[in-house]
């Protein structure tokens, strides 16, 4: 055993898991692998919540998600309707429905035939709108919108809260939790990992890369690449508006997400990108995206064509080639699992897949579907 490999040891640094990243998958994993009897460690280099998981839009939403994504969705649901009985907190969490409008005949025949194949795979959570069920539920959308689909039972939550109340219970459960605390070197000693970071070495049998846009770093220097692109979705908040929407509602042909809060503003957000770095830990606005998005909700909302824009931002995530992210163990390594890639869509998963994971990790296996999120796909 090396000098700091027995510090590790004898310092309070080593635990049956190891987690690298406080976002809302690194803690959930943590409190769902504290809940079944590990004793875990989370290392996050800035401060938990810090990017993704703190400053997203809050939808939880399974609306329109890729296929294979759906059971993990529909898990993760569960989790979020009992969000209170599990982290002693509300996390914001209402029910609300979520509706994709559709502006052109071309863009209802998708959405019908989208409900047709979650049908045939014996789902029933989205369902079709017509014209009079679409202005039922939102009166004030533009007269050129034919119908749409609607998943009448997702919502949203309060991202920062949501992930602080992830890492409260876990730490209320023992979990350790150290911040400013980058993980760098990586090695295998003795059947366990250790991984050196400025605070010291920190040991444990199986490791976690739960890092957000940095996980491909840390996936890379393990032996296993996959290609993440750091994004920066960016949002909007308007001025206070009268009250006009209940639901969270997207547009179909144009990226557009967005919800009216309980105040009357209106948090806009839904996929129009600015510019990241992730290791410069930077994200920027680009003004004339944030634009496109503005004319995209008073398009298909006239209310808003006379709203002001407040205050806006973007935050760093991780994006993969196709869309879905890294969820399971390493194609290489005993011991080691991966959940990163989220893919602007990960805050509604964070529940659903810290179970699995949890699971996984400490009964070496799981039914879940998690096979088309392995990392082996990048393989070639
Ligand atoms: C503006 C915006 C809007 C979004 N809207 C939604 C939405 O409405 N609904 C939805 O479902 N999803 C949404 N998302 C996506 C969602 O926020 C992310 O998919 C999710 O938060 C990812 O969580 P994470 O834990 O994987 O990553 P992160 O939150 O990025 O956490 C990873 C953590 O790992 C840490 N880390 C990295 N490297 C190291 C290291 N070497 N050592 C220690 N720590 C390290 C980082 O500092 C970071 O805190 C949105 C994202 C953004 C940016």
């Amino acid at each position: 055993m090396t000098a700091a490999a027995h510090a590790a040891t004898h310092s309070g640094r080593t635990a049956d898991l190891l987690v690298i990243g406080g976002g809302i998958h690194g803690c959930s994993a943590a409190l769902h692998a504290a809940l079944r009897g590990m004793s875990v460690i989370v290392l996050e280099k800035d401060s938990v919540g810090r990017h993704a998981s703190g400053v997203n839009a809050g939808g939880v939403r399974r609306l329109g998600r890729h296929y294979a994504e759906v059971p993990i969705s529909q898990h993760s649901m569960q989790i979020w309707y009992g969000i209170n009985d599990l982290l002693d907190d509300d996390c914001g969490f209402q029910i609300a429905p979520q509706i994709k409008v559709a502006e052109t005949q071309a863009e209802l025949n998708a959405l019908a035939a989208r409900a047709a194949d979650l049908n045939a795979l014996g789902f029933d959570h989205e369902v079709m709108l017509d014209r009079a069920q679409l202005r039922a539920l939102l009166p004030a959308v533009a007269d050129h919108a034919l119908g749409g689909l609607a998943a009448l039972q997702d919502g949203f939550a309060q991202p920062y809260q949501t992930t602080f109340a992830f890492q409260r219970k876990a730490a209320a459960l023992g979990v350790r939790f150290h911040e400013g605390c980058a993980a760098g070197a990586i090695r295998q000693e003795g059947g366990d990992w250790v991984v050196e970071t400025p605070q010291g070495a920190f040991r444990a049998a199986k490791l976690l890369n739960a890092a957000g846009a940095w996980g491909g770093v840390l996936a890379q220097s393990l032996g296993e690449p996959a290609p993440v692109q750091a994004i920066a979705p960016m949002m909007i908040v308007t001025n206070r508006l009268p009250h006009f929407c209940d639901a969270v509602v997207g547009a179909t042909g144009r990226p557009l997400s967005f919800k009216q809060m309980p105040n009357g503003t209106v948090v806009i957000g839904g996929g129009r990108r600015g510019r990241a770095d992730a290791a410069r830990n930077l994200s920027e606005i680009l003004f004339p995206e944030l634009r496109l998005t503005a004319q995209t909700a008073a398009d298909l909302f006239p209310v808003m064509r006379g709203a002001n824009i407040i205050r806006s931002w973007s935050g760093v995530e991780a994006c993969m080639p196709d869309e879905i992210p890294v969820i399971g163990p390493s194609a290489r390594h005993a011991g080691l699992y991966h959940a990163f890639g989220f893919s602007a869509h990960g805050f509604q998963m964070g529940p659903g897949v810290g179970d699995i994971l949890a699971g996984l990790i400490a009964t070496g296996g799981t039914n879940a579907p998690l096979a088309p999120f392995s990392i082996a796909r990048f393989a070639a």
